[in-house]
């Protein structure tokens, strides 16, 4: 499960968050030490899965992707 980094607006808190891509679309991130919405993503493990999403559209896209072409 991917890990996701924030850093809070109000209180200037740093703290990390691990849900499913799912969770993170339906829940509210809020700062634990302040209870605040004002977050704000810092790109931290974000990057990875978007790295490794596209390296399988390329694997999936490609010409010899598993049914072979050669
Ligand atoms: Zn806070």
């Amino acid at each position: 499960m991917p890990i996701y980094e924030y850093e809070c607006n109000k209180c200037e808190n740093i703290f990390e968050v691990s849900m499913s891509m799912k969770d993170r679309e339906d829940k509210t991130i809020v700062c634990p030490k302040c209870k605040s919405g004002n977050v704000a993503q810092l790109f931290y493990g974000v990057k990875v899965n978007i790295n490794k999403r596209s390296m399988i559209n390329n694997n999936l896209g490609g010409c010899c992707g598993g049914t072979g072409c050669s």
